[in-house]
């Protein structure tokens, strides 16, 4: 059974920081502070934020994870990746959302699956933050099945040519390549990946408006009417497409993962900050009791997602440095999981709660709190809806014979 699995073993984890680790995460932490004014002001003026990629170009922290061969890839163990990924979440979901999807879905998906050929060409501007990555998986029609998605493929001339529709990308819009998976026409087997330049003709991207929240965050309605790639640019093996899907996501969870565990930060200091300099009744609501226990939960399940995220980083580093060894790859989805699930549902608790502290004060978008608690009701859906994913937690116990589809 995965659970009694050799690489859950917690006491075989170490979770120290070392000083090379601690001088990168000082690095993300000065840019987040520099970058929160520009943030705060698309935030109000309810506008996408295009800043972040040439300001995060510049800190030099678009290639995080992406080995240091490639352009600005710096090369970040998965410790420090999901620390630093953690410290951007506290920015925003909108803001941590273009990381999640540029590096965990787009880069470290075309550094596990891509031909030499492949990382040569795609990885060093993506790191540099030339050409933003975007992932184009979910369909009108197909969410949490993504394997009844409809998007096909022909093969003309030596090049591919996609038809279909993509539903809810993010940076559809931005994105310089998008990695997007179809099947071959009149098939519903054999999905494939591809890697395809989205200035390609046949690639239409529209903004999606009026979402509940990110309005900072570029997500798209991506139109594809016979969209060319490359022959060379179909990633990962012919009919291995679902594979390369699945590895994305896996990645994209230990990433939201730690995204939330940053948003669950944030509501405690602002709460605590709030509960600190507010009076009612005589004193200050800190010390009235009921406002302590929104402070003592958010504090427990800041510790307890936080632990769940150290744990999935320490085993994905493990899978890292083994990605052929199967069992490390199952016990690394697992983990991810349990630690994406668990922080998505505390982040949104803790922003909930921080709103709470706040009273009427909580319900404003000027306060971050409200931020916080529309943008990030979505880690709940993406990367992985709750039901799906309780599912999988259920299956690391179960085993696979009790899987209700395949
Ligand atoms: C802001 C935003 C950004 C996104 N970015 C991207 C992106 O960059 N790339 C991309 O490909 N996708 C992206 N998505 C899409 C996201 O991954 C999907 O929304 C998600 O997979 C869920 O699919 P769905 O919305 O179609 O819901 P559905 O699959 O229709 O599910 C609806 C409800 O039914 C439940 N359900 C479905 N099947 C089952 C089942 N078997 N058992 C129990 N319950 C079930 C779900 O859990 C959910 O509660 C994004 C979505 C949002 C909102």
């Amino acid at each position: 059974m995965l659970e009694q699995n050799e690489f859950m073993n917690l006491s075989k984890m170490n979770f120290d920081i070392s000083e090379e680790q601690a001088m990168v995460l000082e690095q993300v932490d000065r840019a987040c502070r520099e970058f929160r004014p520009i943030e705060d002001k698309c935030y109000l003026e309810h506008r996408i934020n295009d800043q972040v990629r040439p300001f995060f170009a510049k800190a030099h922290l678009l290639g995080l994870p992406t080995s240091r061969k490639y352009g600005d890839g710096q090369g970040a163990d998965m410790m420090t990746y999901a620390l630093a990924v953690e410290r951007i979440g506290r920015e925003g979901t909108g803001v941590r959302t273009f990381f999640s999807v540029h590096m965990a879905l787009g880069q470290m998906t075309i550094q596990h699956w891509g031909t030499e050929e492949q990382k040569a060409k795609y990885l060093p501007p993506a790191t540099r933050g030339d050409a933003v990555l975007a992932f184009g998986l979910t369909e009108p029609n197909a969410g949490s099945d993504p394997a009844s998605l409809t998007t096909y493929f022909e093969e003309k001339g030596g090049k591919y040519y996609l038809t279909g529709q993509k539903m809810w990308i993010s940076l559809g819009s931005t994105a310089k390549y998008i990695l997007v998976f179809a099947y071959p026409k009149g098939k519903r087997e054999g999905m494939c990946g591809f890697i395809m330049d989205t200035s390609t003709p046949g690639y239409k991207a529209e903004i999606i408006p009026h979402k509940l929240g990110l309005p900072t965050a570029d997500t798209s309605t991506v139109y594809l009417d016979k969209a060319e790639v490359a022959k060379e640019d179909m990633l990962g093996p012919p009919g291995k497409g679902m594979s390369v899907a699945l590895s994305g996501l896996m990645n994209g969870r230990l990433s939201v993962a730690a995204g939330c565990v940053g948003v669950i930060q944030d509501c405690l200091d602002e709460a605590v900050r709030y509960a600190g300099v507010r009076f009612q009744h005589g004193k200050l609501i800190g010390k009235h009791q009921l406002v302590q226990r929104h402070i003592g939960l958010m504090s427990m399940n800041l510790d307890a997602a936080k632990l769940l995220l150290l744990k999935a980083a320490f085993i994905k580093q493990k899978y890292e440095e083994d990605p052929k060894n199967r069992a490390l790859m199952e016990a690394t989805d697992l983990a991810c999981t349990k630690a994406k699930y668990f922080a998505a549902n505390a982040s949104f608790d803790a922003a909930n709660r921080a709103v709470q502290v706040f009273g009427a004060n909580g319900y404003s978008l000027e306060n971050r709190p409200a931020r916080h608690l529309a943008d990030s009701r979505v880690t709940m859906i993406y990367e992985g809806a709750n039901e799906i994913l309780e599912q999988k937690m259920a299956l690391g116990s179960l085993g696979k014979s009790f899987e209700a589809y395949s």
